[in-house]
């Protein structure tokens, strides 16, 4: 049994004074995540303090062309919203390709980025874990790891990254804004999450007390060509094997753009830059789109269980490419 105080932050400066004098302090949005590790101690808080009634609500249009999606938007009012559809659509269809929604219609931009990995031995306390007790040993490597990372891994930890809509923030260089205790600063999406190392404790390069305040895309005119495939083990409410966003802008067959970010495989979202600048000035066909593939599992390092993942990411880069190089849609 852990008892905690529960808090309603009145505004911003609030929510970032409590952290701050209470460290073991944390902050709750639509609680889809963490209430279900408070269930079983994975987190054991002083205090929660409620942020899902600040102004962070809204998504508005930058002066640049692009938009700001506040850190309390819902993942459905995301995905619902029309110039997401219109201008970003791998990133409504990951969001739409996650959980069910129920869910979707309480969780939020912050708590999504924030989303904890689904490893079953991280949520098992009966095993040692290296993330939940840093030092206990990693059962993943040696244990059940189908699920499990072939990209960017340590021998301390092989969790990959939950979300699906992060992987479209990888592809879409989105942008979170943050605030804490030393102002404001903005990471880049692809900073945001790290991978293990010996610190598999740390999922994000969020100092303490930081609070998501909003994420933003600057204006990308060729991601309306963007899909998102998320291949799983049932076809609804499941987390992704693997999945891919990508994006291509052509000049006749030409590729002169290039975006592809992939989920599943990594303790990150994992954007794919050396496959991105292979396939700019190549022509947009299938040895193109698989010599990419290849390029982007080069490094894949497959575990007992989850051999399989390469070949299932190279099919899948190769799908999203073909779909995305003739204008987009339903992969
Ligand atoms: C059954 C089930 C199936 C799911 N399936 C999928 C799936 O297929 N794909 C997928 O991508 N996701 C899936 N999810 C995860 C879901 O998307 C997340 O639970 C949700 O996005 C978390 O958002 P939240 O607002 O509820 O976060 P919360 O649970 O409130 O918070 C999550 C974490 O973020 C922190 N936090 C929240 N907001 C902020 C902020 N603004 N600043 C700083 N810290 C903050 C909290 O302290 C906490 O640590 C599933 C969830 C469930 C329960």
């Amino acid at each position: 049994m852990n008892n905690f105080t529960y808090i309603r932050a009145t505004s911003v400066k609030d929510a970032l004074q409590r952290a701050k004098t209470d460290q073991k302090a944390m902050y709750i949005a639509g609680g889809t995540n963490l209430v279900d590790r408070l269930k079983v101690f994975l987190d054991e808080p002083s205090q929660l303090i409620d942020i899902s009634r600040l102004e962070m609500g809204r998504i508005e249009r930058t002066s640049s062309g692009g938009l700001r999606i506040g850190a309390l938007v819902s993942n459905t009012a995301v995905a619902d919203h029309p110039d997401v559809r219109r201008n970003y659509p791998m990133l409504s269809r990951a969001i739409l390709a996650g959980a069910s929604q129920q869910i979707r219609n309480m969780a939020t931009m912050g708590g999504n980025l924030l989303q904890r990995t689904r490893c079953p031995y991280y949520y098992d306390t009966a095993f040692p874990c290296n993330k939940r007790q840093p030092g206990t040993g990693c059962p993943a490597a040696t244990g059940i790891n189908r699920m499990h990372a072939i990209l960017g891994a340590s021998e301390q930890c092989f969790a990959v990254h939950p979300s699906d809509m992060c992987v479209a923030l990888a592809a879409l260089d989105a942008v979170v804004d943050v605030e804490g205790p030393k102002g404001k600063r903005q990471i880049p999406l692809t900073d945001f999450h790290r991978l293990p190392g010996d610190a598999p404790q740390r999922d994000t390069n969020l100092e303490p007390g930081e609070l998501i305040t909003a994420v933003t895309l600057g204006p990308m005119p060729f991601a309306k060509s963007g899909v998102y495939l998320k291949l799983r083990d049932r076809t609804s409410y499941a987390f992704a094997l693997i999945s891919v966003a990508a994006a291509l802008e052509l000049t006749g067959e030409q590729i002169k753009n290039a975006r592809l970010a992939m989920g599943g495989i990594a303790h990150k979202p994992w954007r794919t830059t050396e496959a991105e600048k292979f396939l700019i000035g190549k022509p947009a066909n299938t040895t193109t789109f698989q010599q990419a593939a290849e390029i982007a599992l080069a490094g894949a390092k497959p575990l007992t269980h989850n051999a399989f993942k390469v070949d299932m990411a190279k099919r899948a880069i190769r799908r999203a490419l073909t779909v995305s190089a003739k204008g987009g849609g339903v992969v």
